[in-house]
C-alpha cells in the first residue's frame, strides 16, 4: 500500500487537499489529507500538486515501418516524461497502416513488451473497407479514423466522403474520428513564406469539411470526433449541431493554444502542420472554445519525423512534411498558456486526462477517484524550465529552447514509478476491458 498526501491534488476538476491511497494497480480510496494509514508515505512538497496520469488520445508512434520516424520504446518513455500515462496510437504513418484486424495484430506484436505506459489503438476508415470496421471494433481498436483530404501517405487514402463508413460505425455504435479539412478548397503551397501556407490551407477548408461531417453523422445517427481543429471559425456550427443533437465532441493541440502564426519565422518548418497554426486572434477564439465547452479535450497530435524530411536547409513548407512532435511537452506548453490567461490548472487536468479517457470509454483513466487506475503524477506547476533534450526519437520540435512552466517530477502507472532502469510495464489496451 501507499498513500500519496498532498495540500494540492486534482479531484473531480478541483484542487483540494487530500491523501490517496493505492492498494496494488489501483486507488482504494481519496482520503481527508491527515488520515493516518499504515502505508508507505509519499509526501509531496508545498510545491507540488498530484494530478491523474495524462491521456493523450492522438499520437502517431509510427512503427512498425517507419520506427525510424518513432517507435514505442521512445514514444512511451517521452510520454512518461511529460506525465501521460496512457496513449492512443494512430492508424497511419506505421506500416502497414492499421486498416484490417491483421495489421492491428502487427502493430500490437511490434508494441508488446516495449511500452513504458499503457497504450491502445485505433484503426483506419479508408475507401473500400467498410467491412473491416466491425471487425477492428470488435477486436479492441477505440475507433476508427478517416481522412477527409489527403493524408500524406498513399498507404492511407482519403476519405472524402465517409457516408458509407459512417453507416458500418452506427450498426455497431462506434466512433468515427476525422481529419477535418476540405480538398477542394486548399491549395498547393510552396516556399518559404508562412503567410503563404496558412493561406494555402484557410479556416474555411475545415468549416467546410466539418459541416460535411455533421451533415453525415446527423443523417446516419454515427458518433463522430473531430481531430486537432485549428479554425475557431468552425465553433459555432459545432455547438449548434451538438445543441441539435448530432453526436459529436471535439478536440484542439497544445500548438494551436500556444503558437501563433505571426511569431513562425518564414522557412522554419518545425511548425509545420496540418491544419496550420492561424493567428493571434484565432488562438484567443480556440481557448474560449475550450472554457465554453464547444471543445472537449487537448491531445498532443504528436506526429514526428526524421530531420530531413522537415526539409530545414530549403525550408519549403509545401515539401516539408507535416506534424508537430510534442508529446513530452503537453502538459507544460498548454499550463504555460493557461496560467498567463488565469485558468485553474485542475480545469487543463480536465482538458487533457478525463475527457480523452471519456473519448475512448476509459472509465478507469482520467480521474483521481476511488476504483480509478493509480495513474499518478507529481507536477511542479511554478518551476520554470527551458526546454532542451527530448526523449523523443527525433529532436526536432518548434517548441526547443522555448521558456515554460511546469516540471514533471514523476509518473506512476498502475501504483509504481516509471523508471529507466525497471522493465516497460505498459499494457496494450482493448476497448471495453476494464
Ligand atoms: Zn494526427
Amino acid at each position: 500500500m501507499i498513500v500519496f498526501r498532498a495540500q494540492r491534488v486534482v479531484v473531480d476538476g478541483v484542487e483540494q487537499p487530500a491523501a490517496v491511497l493505492v492498494v496494488g494497480e489501483s486507488i482504494e480510496a481519496v482520503l481527508p489529507v491527515d488520515t493516518l494509514v499504515d502505508a508507505h508515505e509519499v509526501v509531496l512538497g508545498p510545491e507540488e500538486v498530484l494530478l491523474p496520469g495524462l491521456v493523450d488520445t492522438h499520437v502517431h508512434v509510427n512503427e512498425p515501418g517507419r520506427t525510424e520516424w518513432e517507435g514505442f520504446a521512445t514514444a512511451t518513455a517521452a510520454a512518461a516524461a511529460g506525465g501521460v500515462t496512457t496513449i492512443v496510437d494512430m492508424p497511419l504513418n506505421s506500416l502497414p497502416p492499421t486498416l484490417d484486424v491483421a495489421s492491428l495484430d502487427v502493430k500490437r506484436t511490434a508494441a508488446a513488451g516495449q511500452c513504458r505506459v499503457d497504450v491502445g489503438f485505433w484503426g483506419g476508415a479508408v475507401p473500400g473497407n467498410e467491412g473491416q470496421l466491425r471487425p477492428l471494433h470488435d477486436a479492441g481498436v477505440f475507433g476508427v479514423k478517416c481522412f477527409l483530404i489527403d493524408s500524406g501517405v498513399p498507404e492511407f487514402p482519403a476519405l472524402p466522403d465517409p457516408s458509407a463508413a459512417l453507416r458500418a460505425v452506427a450498426a455497431y455504435d462506434g466512433l468515427l474520428i476525422a481529419h477535418a479539412e476540405d480538398g477542394d478548397l486548399v491549395v498547393d503551397a510552396t516556399g518559404r513564406r508562412y503567410a503563404d501556407f496558412v493561406a494555402s490551407r484557410p479556416e474555411a477548408s475545415e468549416s467546410s469539411a466539418i459541416a460535411r461531417l455533421l451533415r453525415l453523422a446527423g443523417e446516419t445517427g454515427a458518433r463522430v470526433h473531430v481531430v486537432h481543429l485549428s479554425a475557431a471559425a468552425a465553433l459555432p456550427m459545432l455547438a449548434a449541431a451538438r445543441a441539435s443533437g448530432v453526436r459529436v465532441s471535439v478536440e484542439t493541440c497544445p500548438h494551436y493554444l500556444a503558437l501563433t502564426a505571426e511569431e513562425v519565422p518564414d522557412g522554419d518548418t518545425r511548425f509545420k502542420c496540418c491544419p496550420p497554426v492561424r493567428e493571434a486572434g484565432n488562438r484567443d477564439a480556440l481557448w474560449h472554445g475550450l472554457r465554453d465547452g464547444t471543445i472537449d479535450m487537448i491531445v498532443s497530435d504528436h506526429s514526428p519525423c526524421t530531420p530531413d524530411l522537415k526539409r530545414l536547409e530549403t525550408g519549403d513548407f509545401g515539401q516539408a512534411w507535416g506534424g508537430i512532435a510534442s508529446l513530452q511537452l503537453g502538459l507544460p506548453v498548454v499550463w504555460t498558456q493557461a496560467r498567463e490567461r488565469g485558468i485553474p490548472l485542475a480545469e487543463v487536468v480536465t482538458w487533457m486526462s478525463h475527457r480523452p479517457a471519456e473519448l475512448v470509454g476509459l472509465h478507469r483513466k482520467g480521474r483521481i477517484a476511488a476504483g480509478q487506475d493509480a495513474d499518478l503524477v507529481v507536477f511542479a506547476p511554478e518551476q520554470p524550465f527551458t526546454v532542451g533534450e527530448l526523449r523523443h526519437r527525433n529532436p526536432i520540435t518548434p517548441y526547443a529552447g522555448r521558456d515554460l512552466r511546469g516540471v514533471v517530477r514523476s509518473t506512476w502507472l498502475r501504483g509504481a514509478p516509471i523508471e529507466d532502469e525497471a522493465p516497460p510495464r505498459g499494457r496494450l489496451l482493448v476497448r471495453g476491458e476494464d
